[in-house]
């Protein structure tokens, strides 16, 4: 019994060597049209047993592919002389009998296929989950205090068997690496555990692949498809705010993977107590894990990052021109938005840079980034520029939005919507409907005015610079 046993284990561990022999020679493409599906069955009497989902894949394995099975296996000295090939609807069902064949073989040497990793159970995240990218990994990911307990979390979920908190909730700004950290707790868990399924989607595509077993009638096979994973983790689960039967259909996956003990990885912009067009009891199984928040970088952190992104770049752009530190300090203090636009400006002087041919400073960093530059001085807001203008001419919010048409109102009215015009990226109804409601052409009019005013006025044209300081510099 025990020698049966190993000697099936053996079998069976050939006959994964053989699918990834089989895979780097194919290609993933090809590979997976063909062996994603076909299953092991049993080698008895120098016959190998496998199942197949259709005929005419039968068909075609058996006349393209058999041979060079044979091959890899008795190279693999198993003793082995011809294939066949069987419908797996005519399998006898003793799936549970295989998985725990196939635990053992694999637990036996973990991360044996680190090698295709993204590929590793790829046969469920490519039909339901999203492609993950192994450049981002813990790796490539630069810690600091604003995003330490979402990388520890991360870390640990992807180190340790069955660590205390489940699920796991990410929240945080955009641009924040809350996909990434996702991504690298993907890669990792299947590097570390390469026969768990692991199953990355976006809340997005959840609810297209919900929608879409609606439509053809399929909720049963998407229900088992995905509480049959062992991770499931689903990025900006924010977006299903609202809509409320695909909330319901996560809310019951989420439940059941929870009971079943399954990790549950989750991402948002912003905290469950905050996720509004959630249902009450959802969002309070949100927080029964650990919630961990990713906040903003600090300057050093800004910087580390650049560092590292630098040195990538300069590495795989054969880049003749290195950065100075002016620079990567300067793109630090001043793009304090978020990580993926520091990013997009790195990329854009070290491409400038490589373009030119020259060396770049901290001068032609400005003149390259100047649109940016502008946009990301500071998000400014509308409300806050109506805080200041008010605060400045010493009268109340609610005057620059009333109708009031005194003039110690309608002045300063006209010069909070020129500084909306001038120094935000609002539309011009946009601006008007800010301002109590006011038509876009009376936004046109006091832009006009207030530069007209500027040119006749000294004094006037100093305030407004003032106040331009005062907002864009807080
Ligand atoms: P989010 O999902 O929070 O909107 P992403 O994970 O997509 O943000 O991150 C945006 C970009 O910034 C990505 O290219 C990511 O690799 C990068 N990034 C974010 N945080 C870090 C970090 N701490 N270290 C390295 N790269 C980061
Ligand atoms: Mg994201």
């Amino acid at each position: 019994m025990s020698e049966k046993s190993s000697k099936t284990v053996d079998i069976k561990s050939s006959w994964d060597r053989t699918l990834s022999v089989l895979r780097a020679e194919l290609g993933e493409a090809t590979f997976r049209s063909w062996f994603k599906h076909i299953e092991f069955g049993e080698l008895s009497e120098k016959k190998l047993l496998l199942y197949v989902p259709t005929k005419f894949m039968k068909d075609w394995i058996h006349t393209h592919y058999s041979d060079r099975i044979l091959a890899i296996l008795k190279n693999d000295n198993i003793p082995v002389s011809s294939i066949i090939f069987e419908l797996q609807k005519f399998k006898v069902s003793k799936d549970s009998e295989d998985s725990n064949a196939q635990k053992t073989v694999k637990n036996s040497k973990p991360a044996a296929s680190s090698k295709f990793v993204t590929n590793e159970n790829g046969d469920h995240n490519s039909m339901l989950g999203a492609p993950l990218d192994p450049n981002l990994s813990f790796e490539n990911f630069v810690v600091g205090g604003s995003n330490e307990l979402a990388y520890a979390a991360a870390k640990r979920i992807t180190e340790v068997e069955n660590v205390s908190f489940n699920p796991l909730f990410l929240y945080g700004g955009v641009g924040l690496g809350k996909t990434h950290l996702m991504h690298a707790m993907a890669l990792e868990i299947k590097k570390n555990w390469p026969e768990r399924k692991v199953l990355y989607l976006s809340a997005e595509k959840f609810m297209y692949q919900f929608i879409k077993a609606l439509r053809f009638k399929d909720t049963m096979s998407f229900k088992q498809q995905f509480r049959s994973v062992d991770v499931l983790m689903v990025d900006d689960i924010q977006f299903i705010a609202g809509k409320d039967s695909t909330q319901e259909e996560f809310f019951h996956t989420f439940n059941s993977l929870l009971d079943l003990n399954k990790k549950v990885i989750l991402s948002s912009d912003r905290a469950p107590s905050d996720l509004e067009g959630f249902d009450e009891r959802i969002k309070s199984r949100l927080s029964w894990g650990l919630v961990a928040d990713i906040l903003p970088a600090s300057f050093e952190l800004r910087y580390e990052i650049l560092k590292q992104k630098s040195a990538e770049l300069l590495k795989t752009n054969n880049g003749h021109h290195t950065l100075d530190d002016s620079v990567l300090i300067f793109l630090a203090k001043t793009i304090v938005s978020n990580v993926r636009e520091l990013e997009g400006a790195l990329n854009k002087v070290v491409t400038f840079s490589n373009i030119m041919n020259k060396k770049i400073d901290v001068e032609l960093t400005k003149t390259v980034l100047k649109d940016l530059l502008r946009s990301n001085n500071k998000r400014i807001t509308i409300d806050e520029i109506q805080n200041k203008v008010s605060n400045y001419y010493n009268i109340n919010v609610d005057d620059l939005t009333s109708s009031r048409r005194l003039r110690s109102f309608a002045r300063p009215r006209q010069v909070a919507m020129y500084l909306a015009k001038k120094l935000t990226s609002r539309s011009l109804p946009e601006i008007g409907r800010k301002f109590g409601g006011r038509d876009h052409t009376t936004v046109i009019h006091a832009v006009k005015k207030i530069d007209q005013l500027k040119s006749e006025n000294e004094k006037f044209d100093e305030d407004v610079s003032v106040l331009t300081q005062i907002i864009t510099s807080s």
